[in-house]
């Protein structure tokens, strides 16, 4: 359990985090979301106890950050921004350093053998981290995070730069570490949380404005639902297709193209679900449907609310 109360981090004069309170239960996976500024790597940073904070407590498994921050980190994994990785060791050299760091007294062997296992590292365990790509190395990071078991897994960004299959393995890595950790990740995507977190603390200006189920977020805030259809056919008429649907409000074309595929956004009242009746509509008319997904604005509109209401 992560108990954060009353926490206040200052640079100078600005309040990078403002008095921010929350507490996060054993197994949740929690999203800390808002743009860049709004101080989430300061509060993950005095979460870890890699920053001292100004006011206001943090305790890890009930231990104060503060006043036994040894015994505290034990429970912590953390993945920063930009992990510390050592580019000429092996992953396995690596994991090893990291495991002697932490002074885990575990089965060396099988410790760091599970660990390779879980975030799929095994196979590029005797190469240099400078030749692994990209999403390898962030794989290497979270493995040195969950180095020890500990209860808490703190991410910082964990898909900031990686391409989007890699995105897509980082993620489905960060849901199976959900299965046995705590996990706080933080991120300025709302895709990013919506696909991977239970509960969503929304940050601006070094304050929360927001700490709910994601699901409730999206509901409690939009009014429109939005899907993205990819379908085969004249253009125009799939276009008059789709805007004869009942309770459609309204369908925009975009310039994308998956074939010979047009891709339109489809637009809903919030909480009207108009897929079944889109694929009905085309499929009448013997126009195939290659993609029909949430094009996920409702999320960002209920982002851009929160972050704008005061
Ligand atoms: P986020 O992670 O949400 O992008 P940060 O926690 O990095 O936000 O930053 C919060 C605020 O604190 C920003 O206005 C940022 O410019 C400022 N800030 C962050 N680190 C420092 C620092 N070392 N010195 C001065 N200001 C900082």
């Amino acid at each position: 359990m992560l108990k954060v109360t009353n926490l206040t981090k200052k640079y100078g004069n600005l309040y990078a985090v403002d008095d921010i309170s929350f507490e996060i239960s054993d197994g949740e996976i929690v999203g800390l979301l808002g743009p860049n500024g709004a101080g989430k790597s300061t509060t993950l940073n005095v979460i870890t106890g890699y920053l001292a904070m100004d006011t206001g407590s943090v305790l890890v498994e009930d231990i104060d950050i503060y006043e036994k921050p040894i015994e505290a980190k034990k429970h912590i994994g953390f993945l920063p921004e930009i992990p510390p990785l050592y580019p000429d060791m092996t992953v396995w050299e690596y994991l090893t350093f990291i495991y002697e760091l932490k002074g885990c007294d575990f089965n060396k062997m099988k410790h760091l053998n599970e660990v390779c296992e879980v975030v799929r590292i095994f196979d590029v365990r005797k190469k240099l981290i400078r030749t692994l790509s990209k999403g390898y190395k962030q794989r290497v990071g979270i493995a040195a995070a969950i180095v020890g078991n500990p209860k808490i897994v703190i991410l910082d960004e964990p898909t900031v730069g990686l391409d989007p299959v890699q995105i897509i393995e980082v993620r489905n890595l960060i849901r199976n570490l959900g299965k046995k950790h705590t996990v706080i990740l933080s991120s300025h995507l709302l895709s990013e949380v919506e696909s991977v977190c239970d509960r969503v603390i929304v940050m601006n200006d070094g304050k929360i404005v927001a700490d709910e189920k994601v699901s409730t977020i999206a509901t409690a805030y939009t009014s429109v639902n939005s899907i993205k259809v990819k379908a085969c056919g004249p253009r125009a008429d799939v276009l008059a297709t789709l805007k004869a649907i009942p309770r459609v409000s309204s369908v925009k074309e975009t310039s994308e193209r998956d074939g010979d595929a047009f891709t339109f956004i489809v637009e809903s009242p919030s909480g009207v679900d108009v897929r079944k009746a889109i694929f009905t509509a085309l499929a009448k008319k013997n126009y195939a449907i290659v993609g029909l997904e949430n094009a996920g604005t409702e999320l960002e509109e209920a982002f851009v609310k929160l972050i704008n209401k005061k």
